[in-house]
């Protein structure tokens, strides 16, 4: 498969292609000051607005609609950035067409299901428009390797996937996680494909977009779409995680770029490791957590035939136990001893708990 390098799209831009603007298109007045602000930063080339919003309840702000894409074509003419907004319906691509929005941007939720993206993609058939794909909601490369073949094969070339991050059933400091090595995976399975990172929507709040861009840089991804708003706190959608141009301004200004040959590689073997050891260390959290089950269990069992919590014979035999089975292991003694120490101290913590409780 053949892709257009992004910058190849946008004349004379450097890399990181900058796409900047608020989550969502609010009034006229607030498009233009948006835009206005951010042509004043020279790497922002393209002004992004969502019209038509996804939301996960009906009742909620759901974009502006078509209204919003006469401000698009104002700001256009105004201040001469492109303008890309998110499409996910046929007569959404009709309508940004018709009024001259230069980039379609597919969002999370369209990507995840096959129907819609057949759909769209057909609908572009014989468009020369250029495409951004985000990743779908769900951690599924697939799907998302689905989506930008199905608009390959409908003739759109000009095509860049968007990392923004997926969704997580544990809550962590991030909105949606990032799984790295998932867009990671994608460049290698497609080489040449264009990949930006959106960090607006990996993060979720303002203090985590300069460090996730960073790190974007790092994985060597071609651009960012960042979302900003002149008032963020009191922004309808994504409130939390929108920027001023000024601190968008200063974030792109501190982005250290280092070129160097085999770093994705370096930085793709750098996140396999990484998640293996996230995964591992799941593991470990859901075996302390069964243990301090056990240790529960244990207190009721000890509480109905009467016996005192703290048996000091076993946990001297235990400790002796596990320091042998560690250092054959290779493990340090003195950490394992420590952490043998913590371990037995909630132990003990839950079964005076359990005992009290029954008391
Ligand atoms: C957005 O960019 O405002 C948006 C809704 O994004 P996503 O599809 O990534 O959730
Ligand atoms: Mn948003």
């Amino acid at each position: 498969m053949n892709f257009l390098p992004v910058l190849s799209w946008i004349p004379g831009n450097a890399r990181p292609l900058v796409i900047a603007g608020p989550c969502s298109a609010e009034t006229e007045a607030q498009v233009l000051q948006t835009a206005h602000a951010l042509k004043l930063i020279p790497q922002v080339r393209v002004f992004r607005a969502g019209i038509w919003k996804p939301r996960t309840r009906p009742g909620s702000f759901e974009g502006v609609g078509s209204a919003g894409l006469l401000w698009m074509k104002k700001v256009k003419e105004e201040t001469g950035l492109l303008t890309t907004v998110e499409v996910a319906k046929p007569h959404h691509v009709q309508e940004a067409i018709e009024h001259g929005i230069d980039i379609l941007w597919i969002g999370a939720r369209t990507v995840v299901n096959p129907f819609s993206m057949e759909e769209l993609a057909e609908s572009l058939s014989g468009i020369d428009v250029p495409v951004l794909v985000k990743n779908p909601v769900n951690p599924d490369l697939k799907l998302w390797i689905g989506a930008i073949e199905r608009l390959h094969k409908n003739g759109i070339h000009r095509i860049a996937a968007v990392h923004r991050g997926f969704y997580q059933y544990e809550n962590t400091r991030y909105r949606n996680a990032p799984h790295w090595e998932i867009p990671i995976e994608l460049m290698r399975q497609m080489p040449g494909l264009p990949v930006l990172c959106d960090p607006s929507h990996i993060g979720g709040s303002r203090n985590l977009i300069q460090p996730i861009a960073q790190q974007a840089m790092d994985l060597e991804m071609d651009g960012l779409m960042i979302e900003t708003h002149p008032d963020p706190d009191k922004a309808w959608t994504d409130a939390s995680q929108q920027l001023t141009p000024g601190a968008l301004s200063d974030i792109l200004n501190g982005l250290v770029l280092r070129e160097h040959k085999g770093s994705r590689e370096f930085e793709r073997n750098l996140e396999e490791l990484r998640h293996e050891i996230d995964l591992i260390d799941y593991e470990l959290i859901r075996l302390l957590a069964e243990r301090m089950l056990k240790a529960e269990e244990m207190g009721r069992y000890k509480y109905a035939h009467n016996i005192t919590i703290l048996q000091l014979q076993r946990w001297k035999e235990l400790f002796a136990d596990r320091i042998k089975k560690g250092s054959k292991a290779g493990l340090d003694t003195r950490f394992l001893a420590a952490l043998l120490q913590l371990v037995h101290e909630q132990s003990i913590e839950i079964q005076t708990n359990v005992m009290n409780k029954l008391e």
